[in-house]
């Protein structure tokens, strides 16, 4: 068959290569002048260090098939994300451990004291199904930790208020009773030794696979393939013709210092009156290099506009619905697949991305075989 691709992301390059080693001819296009999506990482002409020039990003997972298939693409070293925050004039451990407990309520409490202390005078237990992203907080950490480093944080990330988010943003972060300041809970942590590009390169790295970049898609590139594989914006395909699904988009201010600017790669900022996030510092992401001058780049969140590039989808109710009137229009479009993070209008880690991709190629591979027609999604949207 003759397939295009629409992206040059990991979802696209994944499924690329699944289907090329299948036989198929796979021609990928991607609008941007680079391959990697939102993943692209370069050395910086003047410092040399290895910047994500779209956000930090860190690979993690529990997925020991994602592990190994990333890991055939390129070196990978150790790395744990330790993450500090700032609020109210003082530095914190994130996610919140016995350290920050300690710190924050100027105690020496041991485990167990701790999580007796949270439990019985900090959490709101009235709480039995939190439902938003407050209640979530309010119940595990309670009011005192939540305003330091979540209320603030988390109305400058999303532009609304905690209450109207889901809980499920803030189960991605654990709540720890001792001394593990490990951002992450997955078996498998690392950091690809040049980059994220490279990886993406081996990927596509293939007779069968031939990528043009710099290429808008529309409905006349099309022409003349079987089928399409799309991870643009899913309403995008459609020409918004429902309107547009709502997305968060970043601003970065550059930093350039001499020496080390902030001491770890990721600074948080938890209070409201600091416009910005965080301060990624892009050496430390690579603490096996050496550095002496550096590059941080200051995050900012607003809303998505038209030419903006989309990064956090929001989900609240209004998009929910709008997605549910997109999906139903993809299933009564023939010939198109949509995958990804904006194909299908969720926020995907990296090996998430590469494991539904896997599997798609698979299932899609599969309906070729048995003679049914392709699907639109592979994977659960709403
Ligand atoms: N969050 C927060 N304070 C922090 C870090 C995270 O309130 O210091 C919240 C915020 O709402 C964020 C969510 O937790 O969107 C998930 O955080 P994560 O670090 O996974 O976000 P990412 O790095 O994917 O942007």
């Amino acid at each position: 068959m003759k397939i295009l691709i629409v992206g040059a992301g990991f979802s696209g390059a994944v499924i690329g290569r699944e289907l090329a080693e299948s036989g198929h001819s796979i021609d990928i296009i991607d609008s941007r002048e680079h391959i990697g999506g939102n993943c692209y990482t370069e050395r910086d002409e003047d410092t040399n260090v290895m910047v994500h020039k779209y956000g930090p990003h860190i690979f993690h997972t529990d997925n020991e098939e994602v592990w190994n298939y990333v890991n055939a693409h390129t070196e990978f070293k150790p790395y744990i994300n330790r993450v500090k925050s700032t609020s109210k004039g003082a530095v914190y451990s994130l996610p919140i451990n016995l350290h920050t407990i300690n710190q924050f309520f100027n105690k020496t409490m041991s485990p167990a004291e701790a999580e007796k202390f949270i439990l019985e005078e900090q959490a709101d237990t009235s709480i039995i199904e939190p439902v938003t992203f407050e209640d979530q907080a309010m119940r595990f950490v309670g009011k005192d930790l939540y305003q330091a480093f979540f209320e603030g944080y988390t109305k400058k990330q999303w532009g609304c208020d905690p209450s109207e988010l889901p809980a499920s943003i803030l189960k991605r972060l654990p709540v720890r009773f001792n001394y593990n300041d490990n951002y992450f809970f997955h078996k498998y942590q690392g950091m690809p030794v040049e980059g994220y590009t490279p990886i993406i390169e081996s990927i596509l790295n293939h007779e069968k696979i031939n990528v043009e970049l710099g290429v808008e898609f529309s409905q006349e590139t099309a022409l003349g393939y079987d089928h399409i594989f799309f991870s643009g914006p899913l309403d995008g395909y459609f020409s918004y013709q429902l309107g547009r699904l709502g997305y968060r988009t970043l601003d970065f201010e550059r930093i350039d210092y001499e020496g080390d600017y902030q001491g770890c790669a990721v600074m948080n900022y938890g209070d409201l009156d600091v416009p910005y996030t965080r301060i990624a510092e892009h050496k430390h992401f690579t603490p096996w290099e050496n550095h002496e001058k550096s590059v941080c780049f200051k995050e900012f969140s607003r809303s998505c506009g038209e030419n903006d590039i989309p990064y956090y989808p929001i989900r609240l109710v209004e998009e929910k619905e709008m997605l549910a009137r997109y999906i139903d229009l993809a299933h009564s479009t023939k010939g198109v697949t949509f995958v990804g993070r904006l194909g299908t209008y969720r926020y995907l880690d990296m090996d998430v991305t590469i494991a539904e991709a896997l599997k798609t190629a698979k299932q899609f591979l599969q309906d070729v075989s048995d003679g049914v027609s392709p699907k639109p999604f592979y994977v659960e949207v709403l």
